[in-house]
């Protein structure tokens, strides 16, 4: 039985143009994104026969497997609720003190977060991610889906920086990609994440 399922997008295909092309939307989500949910369920079933079987040798590609697929479904998932047609703008209150405070401002994040994306080697993503044990806001660069993350972060606003997510329109510019995006900001959504993140507890220390 599956237990991971491809949302529907909130919007049209064509909803994000001119900065994200129906053409790109269509192939990511029902493509891309689709394939991951696919694989991730896939997954479990070799878990479970697997387990039925009691031969654990194909463990460490079935976990490899696991990670970058259902870290696909998840960061695909947040992407397309993040965005919305006729977005962008600036964030307010408390996620906007909240990144005024950890980032020195608005502008600041912004570059920063661009950047991350930008200097990405290879495929992966750029996050903003609440760090519950801090009780700070970072960015991290993501490889693929799931490499060099800190392992409390809580995603709440991405980017996907793999080729497939722009090529089709901005070829080799990806700057002017990274630099669209943030005309679909849905920043109350990422908002709502925010309020949302901030409620994980996570006490290192249990004494
Ligand atoms: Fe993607």
């Amino acid at each position: 039985m599956p237990k991971y399922t491809l949302p529907e997008l909130p919007y049209d295909f064509s909803a994000l143009e001119p900065h994200i092309s129906g053409q790109i939307m269509e192939l990511h989500h029902g493509k891309h994104h689709a394939t991951y949910v696919k694989s991730a369920n896939e997954v479990l079933e070799q878990f479970d026969e697997t387990r039925s079987k009691g031969d654990l040798s194909k463990i460490v590609s079935l976990e490899k497997s696991l990670a970058f697929n259902l870290s696909g479904h998840i960061l695909h998932s947040i992407f397309w609720m993040n965005m919305m047609p006729k977005g962008g703008g600036q964030p307010e209150g408390d996620l906007r003190a909240a990144l005024d405070r950890d980032f020195g401002g608005f502008e600041p994040f912004k570059k920063q977060l661009t950047q991350v994306a930008a200097t990405i080697m290879g495929s992966g993503w750029a996050a903003l991610v609440w760090e519950p044990v801090g009780g700070r806001l970072l960015t991290t660069q993501i490889y693929d889906h799931q490499s060099n993350l800190s392992q409390a972060g809580v995603p709440i606003m991405v980017i996907d920086a793999w080729e497939h997510a722009y090529y089709l329109q901005y070829k080799n510019q990806k700057t002017t990609f990274f630099d669209a995006v943030w005309n679909l900001w849905n920043w109350r959504d990422i908002a709502a994440r925010f309020d949302a993140a901030r409620r994980v507890q996570i006490a290192l220390d249990r004494r």
